[in-house]
């Protein structure tokens, strides 16, 4: 595995600073990262402007056939990348697999979306007065986009803001997470090969507050891709004025198993703990608070627990890991006080609880108040909370309780109750028999409420990170 390449070094040469990059699973260091300075950022958007010159005068076909070549090259390159996801991330192989072949996908469908960025036609002559014109809209490219970007995707988050900003003729610098930066910078080598423009995507590691300042304030930057914590977003939001801004935040995602579908309880189940405990709780979709009716509650929390109990914990490297470390000390220690506080809140104990290794074991709780942090709050880690509930309504009230509305998820084989549920969860996407912990690359995603403002998804992102300018030709005069 090569995670140290030209553009690494390239780097580290212009950087004073470093700081150390840690193995989440073993704590030990992996190697030093260049720890940027505002003055190195703010030449990545004098390059990146300059680069925009180059990347608009592209043709669609070209910037497709780039993002084309791209989504190839990672292909044969897929374990390269996984093992790189995993060194950083502490993310179980099995996942960073899974993780690369989205991106992909992900590549792919921009590849696509590039060639299909079509306006309307407007019929002026609808309004009074408003005929001899002939009326439509173009999209055009706004020019540098800045994105921030979490440590728990760190590649397929950083392709879902490169893929469309490039394929619309933007050109992008990615502030990856301090906790795995790897990825994005692996991918800067890979675009190269692909035939991208110099200067067209960049990574400036390092300090994310420092750093992420510099774009926001920067008058040559024009859009702020964001996805991470609702609370570093609501700052962004706050400081980024005038700029076009899109913001993918966390939850605390909810799952509602009614009566009607008894016969598939464990089949459920099943799914259920792969929602919960997938790269140990710490996606932003992770199934953290399921509802069951009562009818089917026994057998759902059996097979739930047996299925959580067959877990194996391990070294993320190995084939057979589903669980490891989490990503570091400070995360454990908070995920372990909410579950203790959860417990002396009345909750009841099913399994886990206790800490392994560097991670947490996967946690099951029943009867939790809906105060405890556990339910309210995003828990980003394996743990989950099973309710009981005696009706759909009840579920969905307790479901709708939540700050956060990214997805939710309903099991039901009753045609009326899935549509009530679908038009009355207060979220961004409603998964009708599936999990709320769903996503494909390709479809419209965003949050509600403390879970985001704007949407990506290759073809919704692209929508954001363009101008929309309309014309009109006068053809009476
Ligand atoms: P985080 O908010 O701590 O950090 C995200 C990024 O923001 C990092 O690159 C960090 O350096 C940078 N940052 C930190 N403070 C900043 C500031 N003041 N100004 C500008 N940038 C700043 O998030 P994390 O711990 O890396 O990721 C976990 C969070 O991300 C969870 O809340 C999760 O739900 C969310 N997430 C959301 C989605 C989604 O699509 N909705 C996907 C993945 C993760």
């Amino acid at each position: 595995m090569c995670y140290v390449n030209n553009y690494l070094e390239r780097l580290r040469e212009s950087s004073l600073n470093t700081y150390s990059l840690l193995d989440p699973h073993t704590r030990e260091e992996i190697r030093d990262i260049p720890d940027c300075s505002d003055i190195q950022m703010k030449e990545a958007i004098t390059k990146s402007k300059q680069a925009f010159n180059k990347m608009r005068a592209l043709t669609s076909e070209e910037r497709s056939n780039i993002l084309d070549r791209a989504s190839s090259i990672i292909a044969e390159n897929r374990e390269d990348f996984a093992q790189t996801i995993t060194l950083e991330s502490g993310k179980p192989i099995k996942f960073a697999r899974g993780e690369v072949d989205r991106t992909i996908q992900t590549l792919k469908f921009a590849s696509i979306e590039a060639r299909k960025l079509e306006g309307e036609s407007i019929r002026l002559d609808a309004a009074t007065n408003g005929g001899g014109r002939d009326a439509y809209t173009i999209y055009q490219p706004i020019g540098v986009v800045g994105a921030i970007t979490p440590f728990n995707f760190p590649l397929n988050l950083v392709v879902h803001k490169a893929g469309p900003a490039l394929g619309v003729g933007n050109t992008i610098i990615v502030k990856p997470a301090e906790k795995t930066p790897l990825s994005a910078i692996k991918l800067a080598e890979f675009f190269e090969q692909a035939g991208l423009p110099d200067g067209a995507y960049q990574v400036v590691t390092g300090d994310g507050p420092r750093l992420g300042k510099v774009l926001i304030d920067h008058p040559d930057v024009q859009k702020i891709t964001f996805t991470g914590s609702p609370q570093v977003g609501e700052h962004i939001k706050s400081q980024a004025g005038l700029k076009k801004v899109t913001l993918e935040l966390g939850s605390n995602s909810a799952l509602y198993i009614d009566e009607s579908v008894h016969n598939k309880v464990q089949e459920i189940a099943k799914k259920a703990v792969n929602g919960a405990f997938s790269y140990n709780g710490q996606v932003c979709i992770s199934t953290q608070r399921i509802y069951v009716h009562k009818d089917v509650k026994e057998e759902f929390i059996t097979s739930f627990k047996m299925a959580t109990e067959s877990l194996q914990y391990g070294d993320p490297r190995e084939d057979t890991t589903d669980i490891s470390g989490v990503i570091d000390q400070k995360s454990q220690q908070r995920i372990l006080s909410w579950i203790e506080e959860a417990i002396h809140e009345g909750a009841e104990l099913i399994t886990g609880g206790t800490m392994e290794d560097n991670g947490v074991k996967p946690t099951v709780l029943a009867n939790v108040s809906s105060r405890s942090k556990v339910a309210c709050k995003e828990v980003f880690g394996p743990v989950v909370l099973i309710n009981t509930v005696d009706s759909a309504e009840t579920a969905l009230t307790e479901m709708n309780n939540s700050e956060y509305g990214l997805n939710a998820g309903v099991f039901t084989y009753d045609l009326p109750q899935a549509f009530n549920f679908a038009h009355k969860l207060e979220v961004g996407q409603v998964l009708v028999n599936d999990l709320p912990t769903l996503r494909f690359d390709h479809m419209p995603y965003g949050g509600l409420k403390s879970s985001g403002y704007g949407y990506e998804g290759i073809k919704y992102a692209m929508r954001e990170m363009v101008h929309m300018k309309f014309i009109s030709m006068n053809y009476t005069f």
